[in-house]
């Protein structure tokens, strides 16, 4: 006996992350925005915001695009992370130990805009 697993309706994740990066896209087109910012925009956690970022950041250089990052900043003492490979907002200042950290700061521009 051969079961069949053929589902009626199939789950396509794919295309719902296209869909909201897209999003993501389109808001930060003409705009500069925190991961919190995105987040309330498009409806996604900020977590999964900065996973869509990341994403957008590998593949925007095919388009006439660019994702501009603005790093996160340490408001008591100026200090800038500016070497950071991952997007996500950073915990404590490593020279002051302060947690008052300014956002990185996200928006997307087209080529000679
Ligand atoms: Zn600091």
């Amino acid at each position: 006996m051969v079961l069949k697993k053929k589902a009626k309706k199939p789950f396509i994740p794919v295309e719902r992350h296209e869909t909201i990066r897209q999003k993501i896209a389109a808001v930060l087109e003409g705009q500069t925005l925190s991961a919190k910012g995105i987040s309330a925009n498009v409806g996604a956690s900020e977590k999964e915001v900065y996973g869509h970022l990341e994403h957008i950041q590998k593949t925007i250089n095919k388009k006439p695009l660019t994702l501009l990052i603005t790093p996160a900043e340490c408001r008591k003492c100026g200090f800038v992370f500016k070497k950071r490979d991952r997007l996500n907002k950073p915990g404590k200042c490593p020279v002051c130990n302060s947690e008052l950290i300014q956002e990185t700061l996200f928006s997307i521009k087209g080529w000679g805009a």
